[in-house]
């Protein structure tokens, strides 16, 4: 998971007026499926801010038609505590739209590999006493789930380099229980997804060893120097934003610091 930057989204001519139509609409009874079209004009503008990559799980995502999560669900809310409708007056708005797989957005069970999860209508919160039921402050709220639109909930989230399997990056206890809830809702720990993601560990840590063997003589030896920045170039790549997995390599890296290899911390700020 990475950090998402909603506020870059370029949206279509006259969307804000498609969406206060539709949000009247729904006022009067309508249900937000009845306007789906709104939000799905949307997807290619959120696809297009993380490299075509579900925003949860940072696996490559085919513009499918339920691609568009709504962050806070739409309808009903299986964690609330009371009967909950869902978070209907937020339907139309952008800010609560992350770009999402199959896998993350909707439950389903990986019989083979013996997983379940899927967001669906799930929304737990850290303090159910302050769950909102209609328009209010939001902030109010503290959603259970880590949110790759919030600037620092991506750091949260880290991943076992012996198997790729999700895992916390650390933390407090709130922070740590944020992790696994959030593992396990956004069915991070699907298998298939966990071996495409030891494969990128896997090839990232054979770098990181490359890299420091070349490190210490690349300070006087143009050679070693040479061929110290074609690995870490690598590196670098496997970190990138655009690229799969990107925060959880990052942590793999962060976990490699050492004071031998401060060259780690520099490509961590890159
Ligand atoms: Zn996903």
């Amino acid at each position: 998971m990475r950090y998402i930057n909603l506020s870059r989204v370029i949206l279509p001519d006259g969307w804000f007026e498609a969406s206060a139509v539709a949000t009247a609409a729904v006022n009067q009874g309508d249900s937000p499926n009845d306007h789906s079209a709104v939000w799905r004009q949307l997807k290619s503008a959120l696809a297009d801010l993380f490299n075509d990559k579900c925003w949860y799980c940072e696996t490559a995502v085919p513009r499918s038609d339920n691609a568009v999560d709504h962050f806070r669900p739409k309808g009903r809310v299986s964690d609330a505590v009371n009967p909950h409708s869902g978070y209907k007056w937020l339907a139309f708005d952008q800010s609560n739209f992350r770009y999402a797989c199959t896998f993350c957005n909707s439950r389903r069970k990986d019989v083979d590999g013996g997983t379940a999860g899927g967001k669906a209508d799930r929304f737990p919160l850290l303090d159910e006493s302050k769950r909102l039921y209609a328009p209010g402050t939001l902030a109010d709220e503290q959603p259970v789930l880590l949110d790759p639109c919030d600037i620092s909930d991506w750091r949260l989230l880290g991943c076992k380099r012996e198997n790729g399997q999700p895992c916390p990056a650390g933390g407090n206890l709130v922070d740590r229980k944020r992790a696994e809830t959030s593992i396990a809702i956004y069915h991070l720990q699907h298998e298939p997804t966990c071996k495409l993601r030891h494969a990128e560990a896997v090839k990232l840590l054979l770098d990181i060893e490359e890299a420091k063997g070349y490190f210490i003589q690349s300070q006087t030896d143009h050679e070693q120097e040479a061929s110290f920045k074609r690995v870490a170039k690598r590196i670098l790549a496997a970190i990138d934003y655009d690229s799969p997995f990107s925060g959880e390599m990052r942590f793999i890296l962060g976990g490699e610091r050492d004071q031998d290899n401060p060259w780690i911390q520099d490509l961590l700020m890159t």
